[in-house]
């Protein structure tokens, strides 16, 4: 595609676009300023319009109802779990029964070490990535000591090379390949939080179970934002959160995945609650305790309504825009920031200004990493007076997300505008 560094260029764009109606269905924070550019979906994505009407929904059935709810209400409670699946399922390319919304997404990793992280003397190592997000990297390390073994021995991180940003895939594979006797997991984020990058996640599952390892991944950063194929590319497991790209209201129920192999397998160790029990029996509440069939046998507790009536209606909007469509203009938008980013660096030498994330939009979803090596910290607090919200991590390294759902070319065009003034 090629890109123009004008207004109009930018406004001929989102003329064009077809998903460009999204963008009023949200409400997009002005914090004050009058051209504030949000590039944080990354982080949380913006409310959709219908959350409000639906959250008011289930307070007003539960005041009409009271317990009755759960089997009178508009959407019974009792089954409420069971309206999310379908999208959600649609939106990491699983079958339903591989898929359930429940609690949040580091307790859901723990849950499926549980049932995935079975080491033995000979093979308990986990192969996972350098620069974890922290919550992964506390994850691995106590579950590995609660097995009892040292997590420096237990945890193979594998890093960028000297000098670089992204980790090479050989890299993983020869990790593997070097453990191969070790290895009984290859645990990595689908899209590496911190660069963007996006991992050949069939390619890894393939490679672990070659070798008689598990695969799983973190799709925090993916989910909502890259294609996902988690049944075909013959995954293990997989969790996520549903706040990130898909919107669904601050610290919002997460969801699971596992792969159907392992759903029917009643074998498998797991950490067992009500809900997770068969449906049929379960208000006959004996002793016995009888996982469900698929991903819904991993539940622990009922279904909190409120948050998940604010995640059916974010995922009413996602199913309705659809993955395909979205995944088609990410890829133009992203480009867009990437030019953008390139010509400010080309300009301004002296801002030491770079992309650190991959150039290839098959290796990366919307989000762009720029190293701002120059100006370190300051030009993001002035980026964030200027209105331009994004995120900063250290040493120097600002992340922004233009989001296909409800950022446009217009957006990107002004970031360019204000970065050019801040530089000058
Ligand atoms: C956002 C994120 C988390 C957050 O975990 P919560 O349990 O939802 O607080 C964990 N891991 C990764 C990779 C993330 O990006």
């Amino acid at each position: 595609m090629q890109y123009e560094s004008t207004l109009e260029f930018a406004r001929a764009q989102d003329e064009a676009d077809p998903l460009r109606t999204y963008r009023d269905r949200f409400h997009l924070p002005s914090l004050g300023t009058p051209e504030l550019v949000y590039f944080t979906g990354h982080s949380l994505g913006l409310q959709p319009k219908t959350v409000r009407a639906a959250v008011e929904l289930e307070l007003d059935e539960w005041a009409k109802y009271g317990v009755e709810g759960h089997f009178h209400s508009t959407n019974p409670w009792y089954s409420y779990h069971e309206l999310l699946t379908p999208p959600m399922a649609g939106i990491v390319g699983a079958r339903e029964s591989e898929v359930v919304c429940m609690n949040s997404l580091t307790t859901n990793i723990h849950l499926l070490f549980v049932s995935f992280y079975r080491p033995t003397e000979q093979r308990y190592k986990i192969i996972s990535e350098a620069k974890m997000f922290p919550s992964d990297r506390y994850l691995l390390e106590t579950q590995t000591k609660f097995h009892g073994s040292d997590p420096d021995d237990a945890i193979i991180e594998v890093a960028p090379r000297e000098g670089e940003h992204l980790i090479r895939e050989e890299d993983i594979l020869n990790a593997i390949d070097a453990n191969a006797d070790q290895v009984a997991m290859v645990f990595f984020g689908g899209v590496n939080y911190f660069t963007g990058q996006l991992f050949d996640m069939q390619r890894l599952t393939e490679a672990a179970h070659a070798v008689g390892a598990v695969a799983g991944f973190d799709l925090a950063h993916a989910a909502g934002n890259v294609p996902l194929l988690l049944h075909e590319w013959d995954v293990d497991f997989a969790a996520w959160c549903s706040y990130k790209y898909l919107n669904s209201s601050p610290g919002n129920v997460g969801a699971i995945f596992v792969h159907e192999r392992h759903g029917r397998n009643f074998e498998l160790p797991r950490f067992g609650g009500w809900w997770g029990h068969d449906k049929s029996t379960r208000f006959q509440m004996k002793n016995g305790f009888q996982p469900m069939e698929g991903a819904e046998g991993w539940q622990l507790s009922n279904a909190p309504i409120l948050g998940m009536s604010a995640m059916k209606a974010s995922l009413d909007v996602f199913a309705e825009a659809g993955m395909p469509a979205l995944r088609a203009k990410s890829e133009k938008l992203t480009g867009y920031l990437e030019y953008t980013i390139d010509l400010l660096a080309a300009e301004f030498p002296d801002a030491d200004i770079s992309i650190i994330t991959p150039r290839d939009p098959g290796q990366r979803g919307c989000q762009i990493s720029m190293d701002v090596a120059g100006r370190e910290r300051r030009l993001f607090d002035d980026m964030i007076a200027a209105g331009v919200i994004a995120d900063f991590r250290e040493p120097c390294i600002i992340r922004m997300a233009p989001v296909p759902l409800y950022n446009s070319f217009e957006d990107v065009f002004t970031f360019g505008k204000v970065m050019r003034e801040l530089l000058a």
